[in-house]
């Protein structure tokens, strides 16, 4: 017997905060919710240590604040499975989700697919991955301990992760290629406090070397050209996200770098397809945004499959 088609009312993909605040909002107003996720419930978050900027918590590990939130968005009946989306197919009011092995169907779809770390794309990095380059602290601090790591860029996460590694390393050097940095200002005092933590400014990452693992990394000054040789243990890698949207780029949905474009109701170019958090064109990437943007588009997707069941009604009467 061939399995009856489920359409589901809304699919979430991806269950980072987005996607759980997202799902959570949307089994509550009684939709049939789907999270599709690839990973492990929480995105970003599980590569974080602490997260003190999210109302209400003074201070919570990231992988605790994602269990919470995944707990959270099932509470209200929200069904979770594996998946890999590969492709959306727009058939107006029902959209197809393709992942490898089989195909979900919705009235809606919320894209909450996030962000991925951008590669420094130098010799010795994909080579050494997992041998002493990482991109994440919380998942690879440990292995550091009274070690000397290198941290690349100059951002919230380079300067806040790098801060963190100190409680592993026992040095712990910030190369970043300007001589300013772009973190906030509270999260550069705590660092330029620490002893453990020192700079090397207007400089870049030109190979990470090591043979069976990292031993260092080659570095060059822009302003004089000059190279020189840095001894570590390990090089963390925090220059920044790319958007996950490869899956979408069919659609017309994207902007030329890849970030989702949305109105106030996080609606895409598309009716019925939603778009969230990290992987949306927007102007603050943060656990509070992401949820924020989850809980409009759970109710703006409620609103949604209404007024699509409404005008189905009226089409059969
Ligand atoms: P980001 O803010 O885009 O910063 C990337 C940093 O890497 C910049 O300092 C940039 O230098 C540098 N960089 C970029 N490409 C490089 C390259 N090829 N070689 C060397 N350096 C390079 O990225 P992020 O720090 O990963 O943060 C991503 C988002 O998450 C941001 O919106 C951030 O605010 C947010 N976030 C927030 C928190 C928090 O609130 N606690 C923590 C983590 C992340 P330039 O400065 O010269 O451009």
């Amino acid at each position: 017997m061939e399995d009856i088609k489920k359409v589901y009312d809304v699919i979430v993909i991806g269950a980072g905060p987005g996607g759980l605040t997202a799902a959570l909002y949307a089994s509550r107003s009684n939709l049939s919710t789907l999270l599709l996720e690839k990973g492990i419930p929480g995105g970003q978050m599980n590569n974080t240590a602490e997260i003190e900027n999210y109302s209400g918590f003074s201070s919570i590990m990231g992988p605790d604040l994602s269990m919470k939130m995944y707990e959270g968005a099932k509470q209200f009946g929200a069904e979770h499975v594996y998946g890999d989306v590969k492709e959306i197919i727009d058939h107006e009011t029902e959209k197809e989700l393709v992942t490898a092995d089989k195909s979900y169907f919705a009235k809606s779809v919320i894209i909450a697919t996030g962000a991925e770390h951008k590669k420094l794309g130098v010799k010795g990095e994909a080579e050494l991955n997992g041998r002493g380059v990482s991109y994440c602290a919380v998942c690879d601090g440990a292995f550091f301990r009274n070690k000397h790591v290198v941290v690349v860029g100059g951002g919230d996460s380079a300067v806040e992760e790098g801060t963190y590694l100190t409680q592993f390393a026992s040095k712990v050097t910030i190369v970043h290629r300007r001589s300013e940095l772009r973190a906030q200002k509270i999260l550069q005092d705590r660092a330029f406090k620490n002893e453990k933590v020192d700079f090397i400014w207007d400089s870049v990452v030109e190979e990470i070397t090591g043979e069976e693992k990292v031993d260092g990394v080659r570095l060059k000054n822009i302003n004089t050209g000059d190279y020189s040789q840095l001894e570590a243990d390990g090089v963390f890698i925090y220059i920044g996200l790319l958007p996950n949207s490869e899956s979408f780029r069919n659609l017309p949905i994207t902007n030329q770098e890849g970030w989702i474009e949305t109105d106030s109701q996080m609606m895409t170019a598309i009716p019925g397809v939603f778009a969230i958090g990290d992987v949306r064109d927007t102007v603050l990437r943060q656990v509070a945004t992401a949820v924020g943007d989850g809980s409009v588009a759970g109710n703006a997707a409620y609103q949604y499959v209404e007024e699509l069941n409404e005008k189905m009604e009226k089409q059969e009467a």
